[in-house]
């Protein structure tokens, strides 16, 4: 996809300097441009910043119709409109709280033969609520003016994703209708399974896919055992490290929020808090203040987030867990923008576990609205999704309570991303801490592990494996039957942390595979473990052996539940 032999590669490189101000491309967008202006579907994985919306307003100049973009936000539809209005580029939006003449004039505009729009930006709601837009774009298609559809921060779509939306889930009625219409779904953030099923969601047809590195070298990753003092360290950490600089602390609650902008203010911070509770405006007379250096830290809920592009973010401060490791990941891109070096500190202790738990399971209750009513099949469904959101829950933990490998690489596996590397040269707390490791023979427990994948079907996930390796009598373990396994319990002498490091050194090292199941009847996703046979084989028979280190200094016992 990166030749320069294609019809329009005159035409776009042209429009990119002159209309865009670009002397080159960066990497994958050309490549995404030629592939969807061939006709294909396209699915792009880029990280923040990397230049998504290139790879479609440049199509949108140099192809005839328009294109029609679903963006989750109005503030950032109307930052991409101003942009596109002051590169003389005619784009418009409909969003549902609108003025309705507005909405009319822009609906008869679509409808004229000469419609001057290049782009038309939508809410996702406007597409599953609004029978009139729906109208418009058939009539446009009718007309063969429907060029491309762009699905904006497209892991919305997915239910197993972290920042799902029931509206984006409505938007594979798109393909259905518009068939023979190129989609171009965009994302910065998304594992081999929830791309399955954005891509089954929306209906995608022989999808190409582009993916680029999720390693953000510049920015510096540490977890720190959260105690009753957390406030003042914190409040010492950006003394020490970056006072006077621009940052964001994500805490759980609203009044998490409150209470430590308030300290924070305190101890001579320009602070100001962010959360769901407050209205419109005060949120965006918040984040214009900071925008504007006015202020220097935000506390905010996970709510504050989406479409932030300030530069110079020196730091993301994770005052209690995250929800998983995906929404971590872009949480703490927000960070170092500008490639300068950033810091990320997380601050992790058992009982936030328990705490983000519990709203979990309550959110799931409260969310269960689009669920609900829907008889049998959708209970399941729900429940499904419980399961998920508390595997991801569980996998987070795991990444804290991890104090060996090397945090980049632990991220990066999750993203289904090899780091050969294997160690990011000290920019990650365990990478640059000086630890008595000590070597350990853990082949019998690989050998174990392995022998489970296999006597469990290869069906189940990692955190179910190590469940019943240690010996689970859950409710999820029994209605298996798996405690009836020869192998349950098997290592039960092994603290969780460490029967997970070998169960994750064994896909590391690609004995084991995580692979992504599809449920027919569902048609949900999920991720499973499999068995590489050539070279489990070679391990199982005792070909092979399997030596990790470990801190010497760390006793079985203070995994899991070291919180003060
Ligand atoms: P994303 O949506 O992937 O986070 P944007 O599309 O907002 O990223 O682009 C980030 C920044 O990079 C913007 O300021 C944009 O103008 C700039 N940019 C995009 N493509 C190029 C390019 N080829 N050359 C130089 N700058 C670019
Ligand atoms: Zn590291």
């Amino acid at each position: 996809w990166s030749s320069t032999n294609f019809p329009w590669t005159k035409k776009l490189e042209a429009n990119n300097k002159k209309v865009f101000g670009n002397h080159s491309f960066r990497p994958n967008q050309r490549e995404v441009i030629n592939a969807t202006m061939s006709g294909y579907d396209v699915f792009v994985l880029m990280p923040t910043g990397g230049g998504k919306s290139l790879t479609y307003q440049l199509p949108a100049l140099v192809c005839p119709g328009i294109t029609l973009v679903i963006s989750p936000l109005v503030s950032l539809i109307q930052d991409q409109i101003m942009h596109l209005l002051q590169a003389n580029i005619p784009a418009a939006y409909l969003s549902a709280n609108m003025e309705w003449t507005e909405q009319q004039e822009i609906l008869r505009e679509l409808c004229s033969d000469y419609c001057k729009y290049r782009l038309l930006y939508v809410t996702p709601e406007k597409v599953a609520k609004s029978d009139v837009l729906l109208r418009n774009l058939e009539s446009l298609n009718g007309r063969g003016l429907l060029a491309r559809i762009v699905i904006d921060e497209a892991h919305c779509v997915s239910q197993w994703g972290h920042d799902f939306r029931p509206d984006y889930k409505e938007l594979g009625i798109l393909k259905k209708k518009f068939e023979k219409t190129p989609v171009l779904a965009l994302t910065a953030t998304a594992t081999a399974s929830v791309k399955e099923d954005v891509v089954q969601a929306l209906g995608l047809v022989d999808c190409i896919v582009f993916r680029q590195s999720f390693n953000r070298p510049n920015l510096w990753y540490s977890v720190i055992p959260k105690t009753k003092k957390c406030l003042e360290d914190i409040d010492k950490f950006i003394k020490e490290n970056h006072f006077d600089e621009c940052g964001i602390i994500y805490c759980l609650s609203r009044m998490d929020c409150e209470k430590v902008a308030e300290k924070l203010q305190e101890c001579g911070h320009k602070t100001a808090f962010y959360h769901g509770n407050m209205d419109a405006a005060q949120r965006s007379f918040v984040q214009k203040q900071w925008s504007k250096d006015e202020i220097n830290i935000i506390c905010a809920t996970v709510a504050f987030g989406m479409g932030i592009n300030k530069p110079d973010v020196r730091f993301v401060i994770h005052h209690s867990l995250p929800k998983s490791i995906e929404g971590y990941h872009q949480e703490c891109g927000r960070a170092g923008r500008d490639g300068q070096r950033s810091s990320c500190v997380l601050y992790y202790s058992y009982s936030d576990y328990i705490r983000v738990k519990h709203m979990i399971i309550q959110g799931q209750a409260e969310q269960s609205p689009w669920t609900a009513g829907c008889g049998r099949n959708n209970m399941k469904s729900s429940d499904r999704i419980l399961e998920k959101n508390t595997e991801n829950l569980l996998r987070m933990v795991s990444y804290s309570e991890n104090d060996v490998d090397c945090r980049r690489l632990l991220q990066l596996l999750h993203f289904g991303e090899k780091f050969d590397a294997g160690n990011c040269g000290n920019t990650c707390d365990n990478c640059s801490k000086i630890k008595t490791l000590v070597e350990r023979d853990v082949t019998e427990s690989a050998k174990q592990l392995v022998e489970l994948v296999k006597l469990t079907g290869q069906h189940f996930s990692s955190s179910h494996i190590l469940e019943v390796y240690r010996g689970s009598l859950s409710q999820f373990v029994k209605r298996h039957r798996h405690e009836n396994l020869s192998l349950h319990g098997a290592g039960k002498h092994l603290a969780k942390g460490e029967a997970s490091r070998i169960l994750r050194h064994l896909v590391i090292e690609d004995f084991l595979a995580e692979d992504v199941k599809k449920s027919d009847f569902y048609g949900s996703v999920s991720s499973v473990l499999k068995v590489n046979e050539s070279k489990a084989h070679k391990l199982c028979s005792g070909g092979q052996r399997i030596v990790l280190r470990f801190p010497s200094s760390v006793k079985a016992s203070k995994q899991g539940k070291s919180e003060a």
